[in-house]
């Protein structure tokens, strides 16, 4: 059962103390702590012991005086919070500057008078809640803003890969040619694209059902995927059966090498497709290549590894063709 807010009382005489007692429980406070000394409060603070809400703090006690406790509650990281009413027969000037200047919120004078304890009691401790409030909120908008951004890095990640095969989509690719387009022009570098197309794909959703053509285009996915080592090399589904890998960095005649793995990695997965002429589930690959230049239109580059994938497609399929990028055009 929450019996409301805890206070402590520090005074070196037990009669203030009981008299303040009396008086907060008269006033409907049930939990009260008592301290005869400074350093009895602090380990009292410190200590595993319930959260205490509001301190009441005698100025002059015997050890430790209490502007000097209060300035140690207020350097504390997890005391600070706790509001500090001091409590004192000397109200010189100099000595109130001195209980603010440590970070008191609030200060009475003894002789005790019950109405004006109460008063300031009760105002310290609304502040407190106000203030525990705030924090707690503070820490649910710190937890929101830290899912929030977990899930925007998951729905950034999702929105660029192709829902069926994992791999990267048509969006994406896009995003990532232009990138290392542009850098391989900055660097004077060769750049290759790879056009990628499952042969007689139609006639094995045909044979297969659909289901099967599906469960097909992410096994092929999946091995194109893997034949690609460097992490610069993207994989993406260009659309329906076809795939296109950029090649940033890469000459001819590496990209030549990529393109032959590719095509043996697809025929190594050793898919029974009794309607193609290899008896298994093969691609076929039309390689391009070229220097970027500012002048040059990147879509000659898509033309000519188009063009190069139909040659493979007209000679037989299951093979590489190379493709020239007509600059003049
Ligand atoms: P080619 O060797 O000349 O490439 O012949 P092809 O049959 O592969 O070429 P075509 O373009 O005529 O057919 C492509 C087929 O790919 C038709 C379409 O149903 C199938 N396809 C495209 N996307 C998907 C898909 O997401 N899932 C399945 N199961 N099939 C798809
Ligand atoms: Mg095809
Ligand atoms: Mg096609």
């Amino acid at each position: 059962m929450d019996n409301g807010p805890t206070i402590l009382i520090v005074d070196d005489s037990r009669l203030a103390r009981a008299a303040m007692a009396a008086n907060l429980r008269a006033s409907g406070h049930e939990r009260i702590m008592e301290a005869g000394s400074a350093e009895q409060a602090l380990a009292l603070l410190s200590g595993e012991g319930p959260g205490v809400d509001l301190v009441l703090l005698d100025i002059v006690l015997p050890d430790t005086d209490g502007i000097t406790a209060c300035a140690r509650i207020k350097q504390d990281k997890r005391l600070r919070g706790i509001p500090v009413i001091m409590v004192t027969s000397q109200d010189g000037l100099d000595t109130l500057r001195a209980a603010f200047k440590a970070g008191a919120m609030d200060f009475i004078t003894k002789p005790i008078k019950e109405v004006e304890l109460t008063a300031r009691v009760r105002s310290a401790l609304a502040l407190k809640l106000e203030m525990d409030r705030r924090k707690e909120r503070e820490k649910e908008l710190q937890k929101i803003t830290r899912q929030l951004a977990k899930a925007n890095q998951e729905l950034r990640l999702l929105s660029s890969r192709d829902g069926l095969t994992g791999v990267a989509n048509r969006r994406f690719y896009e995003e990532q040619f232009d990138r290392q387009w542009a850098q391989c022009a900055r660097e004077r570098a060769t750049f290759s694209l790879l056009m990628i197309d499952i042969d007689r794909f139609k006639s094995y959703n045909d044979r297969y059902g659909h289901l099967a053509g599906d469960d097909c285009l992410q096994q092929v996915a999946q091995a194109l995927q893997d034949g690609l080592k460097r992490p610069v090399d993207l994989l993406a589904r260009y659309g329906g059966e076809e795939f296109a890998a950029v090649l940033p960095y890469t000459d001819a005649e590496g990209a030549l090498v990529v393109a032959e793995e590719l095509r043996a990695a697809v025929q190594i997965l050793n898919l029974e497709h009794k309607g193609s002429p290899a008896g298994v589930v093969t691609v076929s690959l039309g390689v391009a290549t070229c220097l970027p230049t500012p002048e040059l239109d990147r879509n000659q580059i898509a033309a000519a590894a188009d063009q190069a994938l139909y040659e493979a497609k007209e000679q037989g399929r299951n093979r590489v063709s190379v493709g020239q990028v007509n600059l003049a055009a």
